[in-house]
């Protein structure tokens, strides 16, 4: 019942296509992809290479994207925790590969996860039954928002980020809403986005300014056995990872780019911590870190995708982010199939059983993770 799979997070880079700014201004391009796997920036230093497991060139298109992601969907169907997350300085395109353009004529990983997900579902209704439950969270100046309750109830809401016996990291308080299909749960992450926090810098008119977790939780039911799987989905749209005084901030913004900078930096450290095997890695240090701490280092089957822009006038930064991209490589995460008997199943629907009772009773009945599911 338990299926182990010990693997490397795996790291993606996309490059974006040079703006119409950028070359109006003389920049020129100085990233180039050797190969599939192989990306070069050309600096002062002369030609710095690097490799990841995949590199999505300047004509990749989000088909060719979400190619690579798609088996990603299943494993989460099929009872996985998946993460998938955007890394890279403002206007480098973590939203437009997360998320898509802005009406959706190029649609990103989120759209079509939702349609892939409900899509992998119907093909499966003669042997499972399956429920997906949604939540939507915003983490702004170090604030966990819950993007399913309007921004003024939002602020005395209190979300806290939780483990369950398993590892899992869910958010406790926040609101969670089932979905029938791809185009409900599409209708609530646009709802869910109207509600975020946006404010225009000089490099990115819409950059958003807050990291963006949307969770997807899927639960299966064996039709034949009776034994439920449950899979979670996160798709992450970090901010921006660049540092303050390039985009211009000020005031309310500069507070916001230090708390970027803030839980960004601490995402370095677990990173540095987990890339080079310390003992004590410090998930604490930090709301973001909290709560992806399932993703790195955990039980989840993790991709990251580094955006990258191919302009000169990015370069520092574009090097700085393949660097922390390198170390991403290195990191091994443990996944494990979240599922649980049949008897233990019906435990937890008639209610009535704590948590303690359901761990001892898990040890006779079989594997799988006890917590609460909403
Ligand atoms: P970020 O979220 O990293 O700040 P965006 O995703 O908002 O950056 O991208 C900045 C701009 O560049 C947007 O107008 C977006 O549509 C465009 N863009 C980003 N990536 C690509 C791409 N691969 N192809 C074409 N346009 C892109
Ligand atoms: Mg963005």
């Amino acid at each position: 019942m338990v299926e182990d799979m010990k693997g490397k997070i795996r790291v993606f880079c996309r490059i974006r296509p040079m703006s119409k700014v950028e070359l109006s201004r003389g920049s020129s391009p100085v990233v180039d992809c050797l190969d599939d796997y192989s990306v070069t920036v050309d600096t002062p230093r002369g030609l710095k290479e690097f490799q990841f497991d995949k590199v999505l060139g300047m004509i990749s298109s989000q088909e060719d994207v979400f190619q690579d992601v798609s088996r990603l969907i299943q494993s989460a169907v099929d009872g996985f925790n998946v993460c998938i997350f955007a890394y890279g300085q403002t206007g480098s395109g973590k939203t437009f590969t997360m998320v898509g353009d802005k009406d959706l004529r190029n649609p990103g990983i989120m759209p079509r996860a939702f349609r892939t997900i409900f899509d992998i579902m119907q093909e499966n209704t003669s042997k499972f039954d399956f429920k997906v439950w949604t939540y939507m969270l915003e983490l702004y100046n170090e604030r966990l928002l819950d993007l399913f309750v309007c921004p003024t109830d939002a602020l005395s809401k209190k979300i806290e980020i939780k483990k369950d016996k398993k590892g899992l990291v869910f958010a406790h308080g926040a609101e969670t809403k089932e979905a029938a299909s791809a185009e409900e749960l599409f209708a609530l992450f646009e709802q869910g986005c109207a509600n975020r926090h946006i404010a225009a810098t000089k490099m990115n008119l819409e950059s958003s300014r807050s990291h963006l977790i949307v969770g997807i939780t899927v639960e299966s039911t064996n039709l034949t056995n009776g034994s439920v799987n449950y899979g979670k989905l996160s798709l992450v749209d970090l901010a921006g990872s660049e540092r303050a005084a390039k985009t211009g901030a000020r005031d309310d913004q500069l507070k916001e780019a230090n708390s970027i900078n803030k839980s960004l930096s601490a995402l370095g450290d677990v990173i540095f911590a987990l890339s080079t095997e310390q003992a004590h890695v410090p998930y604490r240090n930090n709301k973001l870190t909290q709560l992806m701490q399932d993703s790195l280092g955990g039980n989840a089957k993790t991709l990251m995708f580094v955006n990258i822009s191919a302009s000169s006038c990015s370069m520092e930064e574009t090097l700085t982010s393949l660097m922390y991209a390198t170390r991403v490589k290195a990191i091994t995460n443990n996944a494990q199939k979240n599922s649980e008997s049949k008897e233990i199943a019906q435990l937890r629907e008639v209610g009535g059983s704590d948590e303690l009772t359901l761990t001892i009773l898990s040890l006779f009945l079989g594997p799988g993770p006890l917590r609460a599911w909403p």
